[in-house]
């Protein structure tokens, strides 16, 4: 693994200021957060820092602004849920340089937490503007990167500062790389990978590099209608990217030729409308999907068999639901799939790694995850690493 400076490197930070940046993109609803896990896995590093007596200043994204100043995804909206996890006041700043920064630097004491205004606000945080990064950087320290989830991307507070400031990885980032590693450094063979879920087009790059470095390839999901319709089973109404078949079928053969085995669903459930419990509901084999059908889950035989197949493995990495887990039945297949690698890891059998916002979700309501041995916070950055692509922000750590 890469090595990195950690928070134990820090020696006396005791009135310095230090620049955090951490994912506060949060879920809201109606003007209120109604998810706060990222702030709580933010929130060992900042309490850390704080008891060390630095002044410690938050950055952080929240929605897509595109470079403008957007009332409605002011970081403002997230302070409340912010100091309730913290247990302390936060001081809010509305910008992210210059004079105003400097003079809430001024009135903070040791110890004392402020977060800054979202950071894509500014053009030039998407843009890594080198005189963005110097002007946030002229009022810190040194730079905390505690932000797995946005690593992938290379941006000025994700990237550009740990270049001008003495950069440290925070510990839910040390947490992350530490963990993934672990499993997918060097990971015990066999290696299953589970693929599924919607965001196709996205995820099947990723498949591209990802059968060289595992033994099984469980794909489901709307991925594995696009595989399906390429192997020329008619899928009907199902959730299908017919225009990927190329890259389906260059994939497969990828798997054929370093040795991956992939299992694609040969039983699945459909139905004729997307509802909970709807009456056109029943499983069949996949060769028998009516033109007015959608695949919306795999079946319990399919299921068996991914079953027996995980349980020759030693490591899992999952990202997608096998199936619309949101609206029942649909849930069954990721639901079992899931009871099982959650049972295959308390045996001391399994390792196993999820990530991704809905995959997480779905072992939650399958009420497995804390019996994963990890769960990363991150989707996209977790399948950059899933597929070996180095991460900007994780790269610009590296010592
Ligand atoms: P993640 O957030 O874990 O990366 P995705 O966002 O790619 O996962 O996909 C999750 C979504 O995929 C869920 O909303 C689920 O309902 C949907 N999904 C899974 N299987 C199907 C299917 N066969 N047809 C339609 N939607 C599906
Ligand atoms: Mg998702």
């Amino acid at each position: 693994m890469p090595t990195f400076k950690k928070l134990d490197d820090l020696g006396d930070i005791a009135g310095k200021v230090a620049l955090v940046r951490v994912d506060f993109n949060l879920p809201m609803q109606d003007g209120a957060v109604t998810e706060d896990t990222r702030v709580r896995a933010a929130a060992p590093t900042i309490l850390e820092l704080s008891a060390r007596g630095a002044k410690v200043l938050l950055l952080a994204h929240f929605g897509r602004p595109k470079g403008a100043r957007v009332p409605d995804q002011s970081l403002s909206l997230v302070l409340g849920a912010v100091e309730k996890v913290l247990g302390k006041e936060v001081m809010f700043v509305p910008e992210v340089a210059g004079d105003v920064v400097k003079q809430a630097v001024g009135i903070l004491g040791p110890g004392d937490i402020a977060l800054l205004e979202n950071t894509r606000f500014w053009p030039g945080e998407e843009k890594n503007d080198p005189e963005l990064v110097k002007a946030i950087a002229a009022n810190a320290d040194f730079y905390v990167n505690d932000a797995f989830s946005a690593a992938h991307r290379a941006h000025a507070t994700t990237e550009g500062l740990a270049h001008v400031l003495p950069a440290y990885a925070g510990r839910s980032m040390q947490a992350e790389l530490e963990a993934l590693e672990k499993a997918l450094g060097n990971p015990v063979k066999p290696v299953a990978a589970v693929v599924g879920g919607a965001k196709v087009s996205s995820k099947l790059d990723v498949l591209k590099h990802l059968v060289s470095r595992v033994d099984h390839l469980i794909i489901g999901g709307g991925m594995a209608n696009t595989f399906l319709a390429a192997n020329g089973i008619d899928v009907g109404k199902s959730l299908c990217e017919h225009d990927l078949a190329d890259t389906a079928r260059e994939i497969l053969a990828n798997a054929d030729a370093s040795g991956c085995i992939v299992h694609l669903p040969y039983e699945v459930v459909v139905s004729k409308e997307f509802a909970a419990n709807p009456p056109s509901l029943r499983t069949c084999n996949v060769h028998e999907v009516a033109a007015d059908e959608m695949i919306l889950d795999v079946g319990p035989a399919a299921v068996e068999a991914l079953a027996d197949a995980l349980k020759t493995c030693r490591t899992l990495v999952w990202n997608g639901p096998l199936g619309a887990f949101e609206t029942p039945p649909f849930d069954a297949a990721t639901v079992a799939l899931a009871k099982i690698a959650a049972a295959l890891t308390a045996d001391g059998s399994l390792v196993s790694v999820a990530g991704g916002g809905d995959t997480v979700a779905a072992l939650h309501h399958a009420g497995v995850a804390q019996d994963f041995s990890y769960i990363s916070t991150a989707g996209g950055a977790f399948l950059e690493w899933m597929e070996g692509r180095e991460l900007p922000g994780v790269k610009a750590l590296e010592v």
